[in-house]
């Protein structure tokens, strides 16, 4: 985890579009069909365990998984790895559908490890008569303690020998209910003494007396996810079983199981755990904050998760040409988040439709424009797109722009609207500022300027430059809306690093979010469904909120523009 990725740009995606980054697992999977060793199949699987949702670093998997089976032709399953009923739930399981399919992938099949239940058993049957797995009745602790270190090595078990007779028989009974939770194991009988401790007599099944979400109360011994996994990619003749790295150390246990069972051998790969800079990835912690009321929900815009990623207005393209440009590798690093950023900017610049808005309104008087007058100015929708066209926004002379375009008292640098400087509206016309309208405490509560009606096209005929352009929205026409701005969950780049005693917890950012209740939207974003994207014209894209109700948008947004003015400030501040 120590390499940080800084180099945004020559990380960026592919040049041509549509091209891909090459990764190691998609040179494995060449050479495979070149040495047509799976007679030239690629089939792969996605197997997350419904105990949490999804986040991003499962959509590193996913593009793994189904995108480079999708290239060569082959298929993906779906399959969730349910052998744990203690904590796995179908909220979980529905979730996780509906984030696969919202990423663009279509599985093949969609299975759940707990279909292979019977099988299972079966095989741990057939390793029992081999003599290859026995039944022990050390606890937990106790194991823990006969297991040894890696410099040391592991005791056999006092029940490593029992007769494959009283194995079958202790299996069956355990099976069957009569032992409580904890008290016997079955066991592969590998090697006590291997350098590798995975090998060191694993744990195959334990006996857990729960209530399984698809089982129900047929099974009170559940296999463990060693003795699951690869038998489940063998069951589905998985080709290529794509992990993450921290398998590495089980892989020789996959294949054991496989090799002693004498069934199809599907492949174990490992590629590197997407980690990114300000943001937890562990269903855990993620579950944690959920249940902690530190985010709103699962799908909270702030969250990791694929649902709070979209709900915050990242679009699966995004996503995917984001997975592209990282690829795999064997080395876990860190990406910084301004990556992801910078894929969805890409993305959303391509294809958001722009509008006005006012997030902190500051009402601007137009004196010199006729009262009760209303102009449909013609403003283009997308100036990368221009099949989006153009629409019309409604102009008066009552208006509303951001507090942070006017200065009373403007410092060295700032060109927007200040007492006697000029202006462009977007869209429109040139505006002077002839003075202000103070309250009681000084603040200014309004702009008066002058507009020249010369400029309506954007330009004065004198050819006189103005060195700013501000947006702007109609009074009178505005729409009242709830616009959401979001900051990182955390404030370090590693979460996790807190001190002594402390976690995450230490580094929540108090100000992660900042709701605005009355932003002002021109009225053309009027009835927008949840999930329509904008970009705000200098604000950022912003998304339409489930939230949303008939008589108002909640807006959230996703990602801000890069904003120079902030940088210069900053320049200023620091002196740089
Ligand atoms: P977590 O630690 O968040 O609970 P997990 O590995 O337990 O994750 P699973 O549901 O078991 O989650 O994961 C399904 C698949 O997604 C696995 O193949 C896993 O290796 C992969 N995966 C999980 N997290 C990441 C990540 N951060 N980057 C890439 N792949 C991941
Ligand atoms: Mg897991």
């Amino acid at each position: 985890m120590s390499t940080i990725h800084h180099d945004i740009e020559s990380l960026a995606a592919p040049a041509e579009p549509g091209a891909r980054a090459s990764n190691f697992i998609r040179d494995i999977i060449i050479e495979d069909l070149k040495t047509n060793k799976f007679g030239g199949r690629v089939q792969t699987r996605f197997p997350p365990e419904p105990n949490g949702y999804l986040h991003i670093g499962h959509a590193k998997s996913t593009y793994l998984n189904f995108g480079l089976a999708a290239e060569f032709g082959g298929k993906t399953n779906l399959r969730f790895d349910d052998t744990n009923p203690e904590k796995e739930e179908t909220e979980y399981v529905e979730s996780i559908i509906k984030d696969v399919q919202w990423l663009g992938w279509q599985w093949d099949g969609l299975y759940y490890a707990s279909d292979y239940f019977d099988q299972l058993y079966a095989w741990a049957v057939q390793l029992v008569k081999a003599g290859k797995a026995y039944v022990c009745d050390l606890s937990a602790e106790e194991i823990r303690q006969y297991r040894g270190t890696l410099t040391e090595p592991g005791k056999d078990s006092p029940y490593r020998n029992r007769s494959i007779a009283e194995n079958l028989e202790l299996f069956e009974r355990m099976r069957a209910g009569e032992f409580t939770d904890g008290s016997r194991t079955l066991r592969a009988k590998i090697d006590m003494a291997s350098p590798n401790l995975n090998l060191r007599d694993p744990i195959m099944y334990r006996i857990l007396h729960a209530t399984h979400h698809r089982t129900g109360d047929k099974w009170c011994i559940y296999p463990m996810y060693d003795f699951a996994h690869g038998e489940s990619d063998s069951i589905e003749r998985i080709t290529h079983s794509i992990c993450t790295l921290e398998f590495e150390d089980h892989r020789p246990l996959y294949n054991w199981f496989i090799e002693q069972l004498g069934i199809f051998p599907s492949q174990q790969i490992e590629f590197d755990r997407l980690n990114l800079t300000y943001t937890l990835l562990s269903k855990r912690k993620l579950l944690q904050l959920v249940q902690e009321g530190h985010v709103r929900g699962w799908d909270d815009p702030r969250m990791p998760t694929i649902s709070g990623i979209r709900r915050r207005g990242y679009t699966p393209e995004a996503l995917r040409n984001f997975c592209a440009a990282i690829g795999a590798s064997k080395t876990n690093g860190i990406i910084e988040l301004a990556m992801l950023e910078h894929f969805v900017r890409e993305d959303l610049n391509r294809r958001a439709l722009r509008v006005m808005g006012v997030l902190r309104p500051l009402k601007v008087v137009i004196d010199n424009y006729p009262l009760g007058k209303v102009e449909e100015l013609e403003v283009i929708n997308n100036p990368e797109d221009p099949s989006a066209g153009v629409r019309r926004v409604p102009f008066s002379r009552l208006l509303y722009i951001e507090q942070d375009d006017f200065r009373e008292d403007p410092p060295k640098k700032f060109f927007r609207l200040s007492p006697g400087a000029e202006v462009r509206l977007r869209g429109g016309y040139f505006i002077k500022c002839t003075g202000v309208v103070k309250d009681a405490s000084g603040s200014v509560v309004e702009v008066h300027c002058n507009f020249d009606p010369a400029t309506r096209s954007g330009n004065a005929p004198d050819n006189r430059k103005v060195k700013a352009t501000i947006h702007w929205v109609s009074a009178e026409h505005a729409l009242d809306c709830e616009v959401r701005l979001y900051e990182n969950l955390f404030l370090k780049e590693d979460p996790n690093e807190a001190p002594e005693g402390q976690d995450f917890h230490a580094n929540l950012n108090a100000n992660s979010l900042d709701v605005i209740e009355h932003a002002k939207l021109e009225p053309s974003v009027r009835g927008a469904a949840p999930e329509k994207r904008y970009q705000f014209e200098r604000l950022g894209y912003f998304c339409v909120d489930p939230d949303s109700t008939a008589d108002k948008l909640v807006f959230n947004r996703t990602v801000a523009l890069r904003d120079t003015w902030a940088k210069i400030e900053k320049r200023d501040r620091t002196g740089a």
